[in-house]
């Protein structure tokens, strides 16, 4: 009782020293709350929702659930990818401000965007949880690796299937942003590799990124884990760049 009262007054008082403002418009909050936004920006969250391809989760601006062009000719080697946000609006500015400039308010934020998305409440419990990895040297110079802060953060309840070793990626390659579809998927081919057979074998994996942009990162992941031997593998993602 003694502990949660001093952490009352302390966040009593850190609220007074630092008031808590919208992450997005910078307006004064009235109390402390998740996700940190305002109601105005709170209502402009771009969640994904329904009509959408059935495996690759592109979504459509009319008709109902069916498989896109890309899937039908069985382009992705994933069982099925969701995303709980569209990459636009503010939301690029939320996850930039998330991945670098290491702010933490802003990741538990965007968690608790994500589990209020049709893409969260809709995903099968997994085996595991394959956040995608980052070279070495990037992850040195970045200091963490984003994809598992977000797992971490997202996924609290299956913390311990988390597993950040299973899978690595042993190539440094250059940064996607300016790449096409086709220089995106020769860059990241080869990049993976599946360290530990035994941990995804026969195992529903759950692979989990900050960005789906054309999915290549994902489909290589998913190519090692299941020529590995896993049983499915399913990617959330939080955001989705969608080109109209
Ligand atoms: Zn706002
Ligand atoms: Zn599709």
């Amino acid at each position: 009782v003694r502990k949660s009262t001093l952490s009352f007054w302390f966040e009593a008082l850190t609220d007074l020293i630092f008031p808590p403002y919208c992450l997005n418009c910078k307006r004064r909050l009235p109390v402390r709350q998740l996700p940190l936004l305002c109601n105005d920006c709170g209502n402009a969250i771009p969640y994904i929702t329904s009509p959408y391809c059935l495996c690759c989760g592109k979504p459509f601006s009319t008709g109902k659930d069916h498989l896109c062009g890309a899937c039908l000719n069985d382009v992705f080697l994933f069982n099925r990818a969701r995303s709980a946000l569209s990459y636009s609006g503010r939301i690029p500015f939320l996850i930039c401000a998330f991945k670098y400039g290491r702010d933490l308010s802003t990741l538990s934020s965007l968690a608790f965007i994500a589990t209020q998305s049709r893409a969260y409440k809709e995903l099968k419990t997994p085996d595991i949880i394959i956040p995608v990895p980052l070279h070495k040297k990037r992850l040195q110079q970045r200091g963490f690796n984003q994809a598992l802060l977000l797992a971490q953060a997202i996924f609290p309840q299956w913390k311990k299937r988390i597993d950040y070793h299973a899978l690595v990626r042993h190539q440094n390659t250059i940064a996607q942003t300016n790449l096409n579809h086709a220089q995106r998927k020769s860059n990241v081919s080869g990049a993976f590799l599946v360290k530990n057979p035994k941990m995804v074998e026969s195992r529903r994996i759950l692979l989990v990124d900050d960005v789906f942009t054309t999915g290549s990162t994902a489909n290589e992941c998913s190519k090692n884990l299941l020529s590995a031997g896993a049983t499915e593998v399913e990617v959330f993602t939080l955001a989705r760049v969608i080109k109209i």
